[in-house]
């Protein structure tokens, strides 16, 4: 079972030495299609794994488990940061293949390598520090003892989507290595190669093979993952979220959840018109539209509105949309047909129920088979499908309103809850509306980057997920801590009541000293 990657490679970019590693001899079965969305030609296959070669998958690592979690954590650290290190040595490599599976950017390709080993940095320093035993107070201070020490989950299944293969697979396993867990992935059949490549990386530098593992496949290969695996960390949509988290939930088994998005922008009306026109473009057709933190609708109230879309139609004729590599591309291809059906089909709702088309609605297939225009449409109403479903495409829809109250009012209309955009010039103001925003993440005058932040937690309400990234969150959510109370009175005579006299007359004192110093 041989993968075709380089025999079928269309395009001059793929060189040899992107050529992922081959899969583990037990990894077998039908052979799944890899296709560049650019060009629309198959780039490779992918051999699918089986229910039995996840098992055995699962089992390697969870017995690799014992001798990775025995390591310290600085250990761990120090060598997925010396990865990260290679990663960015060859970085050109990893850009070609991210590009070719996915059809995106070079910038926004490049993007995602930058974000992830400003993880690896970040987790490398704290991570040491914030697992390693901590003290806590005791039930009676001297006499007991009381400390907390994380333990790692065991086997970590990650399952990860095709829009950003790099980003949201390895911002999620790098905490999980270093916390000590070993980890078997299943990534999107449609982008493979991007996680053999980094996990290839990773046994180079002296990762031990079975410490991360991939298998591939569509489904159904996540699904018989959730079976074996000790913590589930879901990438993906709403629907598909739902499916895992029962399954997960029916074996007791924890798991974080970072699903699909809605994300609204309020624009008021002292905004900086240029910078919410440039920051409202770049977030709605960054990846094409395809990121869950796409700016999916725009609140704009009614002084500023007229003047906004001026401003929004100025700054698009710059755009540019290309299949090409280089810096200079703005807007990429999109990566599957369904993207471009929901988008289209998500257009044609919304000018049938009245929105105004101010830029872009066609497909461009002097680019390729994928490309779609990007697509500003003014007057939108909640009527609109698009204002409703997750669009994962390049469509800005914006809608006047005529306050800051009803902009919160419509934008907390929704399911989801994972990212918001204000735009202001009272920062102040701003940050109070923040907080009546019913979602994970809100910028101000930004959209988009908190992910790139690693010290911020990141993730999603209610449809959007369960669960953080990034920051203390992040890593801690790949242990159980485990309470150890110490009691040194050994030579004390036996007693068979919790209140022995001692403990009695401490716990009685101590009662009246709580009371006004808490901090005992
Ligand atoms: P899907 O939910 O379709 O798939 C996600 C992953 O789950 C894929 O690897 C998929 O495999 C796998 N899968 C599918 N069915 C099952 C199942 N029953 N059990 C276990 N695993 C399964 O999402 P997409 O790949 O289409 O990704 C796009 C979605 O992801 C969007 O909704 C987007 O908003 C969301 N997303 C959320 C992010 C966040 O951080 N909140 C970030 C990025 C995307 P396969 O692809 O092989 O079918």
């Amino acid at each position: 079972m041989s993968k075709s990657y380089g025999d079928e490679l269309p395009t001059q970019e793929m060189t040899q030495t992107t050529l992922p590693a081959d899969p583990a001899p037990s990894v077998k079965a039908s052979q799944i299609p890899v296709t560049n969305p650019v060009t629309g030609a198959v780039i490779g296959h992918m051999p699918e794994s089986d229910a039995a070669a996840v098992t055995a998958a699962v089992e390697r690592a969870r017995q690799a488990q014992v001798a990775w979690s025995a390591r310290s954590v600085r250990d761990r650290a120090k060598l997925l940061r010396t990865w990260a290190d290679r990663v960015w040595e060859r970085r050109a490599d990893l850009i070609d293949i991210i590009r070719h599976e996915t059809g995106k950017v070079e910038t926004g390709a490049l993007l995602e390598i930058l974000s992830v080993d400003h993880v690896a940095s970040y987790y490398a320093h704290r991570a040491p520090r914030w697992l390693r035993l901590q003290a806590r107070k005791a039930i009676i201070p001297l006499l007991h003892r009381a400390q907390v020490i994380y333990k790692p989950h065991g086997v970590v299944g990650l399952i990860t989507p095709w829009n950003y293969p790099y980003l949201l697979l390895f911002l999620d396993l790098l905490p999980a290595l270093i916390a000590g867990n070993t980890a078997v992935i299943k990534p999107s059949e449609v982008t493979p190669f991007t996680a053999e490549w980094g996990v290839g990386l990773m046994h180079e530098v002296g990762v031990p093979a079975d410490v991360v593992q991939i298998v591939h496949g569509r489904g159904a290969t996540g699904a018989e993952l959730i079976e074996h695996v000790d913590f589930v960390a879901f990438t993906g949509s709403t629907a598909t979220g739902r499916k895992v988290a029962q399954r997960a939930a029916e074996r007791l088994v924890p798991y974080s959840m970072e699903l699909g998005g809605k994300d609204p922008a309020l624009v008021l009306a002292d905004a900086n018109l240029d910078i919410t026109a440039s920051e409202l473009l770049r977030a709605a057709f960054e990846n094409a539209g395809q990121a869950c933190l796409s700016i999916e609708r725009a609140y704009v109230v009614e002084p500023v509105y007229d003047a906004l879309l001026e401003r929004l139609r100025h700054h698009a004729q710059k755009l540019i949309v290309s299949g090409k590599g280089g810096m200079e591309a703005h807007v990429g291809s999109l990566t599957n047909q369904r993207e471009l059906q929901r988008t289209e089909s998500h257009l044609a709702d919304a000018l049938a129920k009245g929105a105004r088309k101010l830029t872009g609605g066609h497909t461009r297939p002097d680019l390729g088979p994928l490309f779609y225009e990007p697509t500003i449409l003014a007057d939108c109403d909640h009527s609109m499908l698009l204002m409703q479903e997750e669009t994962f495409g390049p469509l800005l829809p914006l809608v006047k309103v005529a306050d800051a109250d009803e902009a919160v009012r419509l934008a907390n209309d929704s399911d989801y809850g994972l990212s918001a955009s204000v735009f202001s010039r009272d920062l102040r103001a701003a940050r109070q509306l923040a907080a009546r925003l019913n979602c994970g993440d809100v910028h101000i005058n930004r959209a988009q980057i908190n992910i790139g932040a690693p010290d911020l937690p990141t993730g999603g309400q209610r449809a959007s997920g369960i669960g953080r990234r990034n920051g203390y969150q992040g890593l801690m959510k790949y242990v159980s801590s485990q309470s150890i109370m110490t009691d040194s009175r050994i030579l004390q005579p036996p007693s068979l009541t919790l209140f022995d006299p001692l403990s009695y007359w401490a716990t009685m004192r101590l009662r009246v000293l709580r009371r006004w110093l808490p901090f005992l």
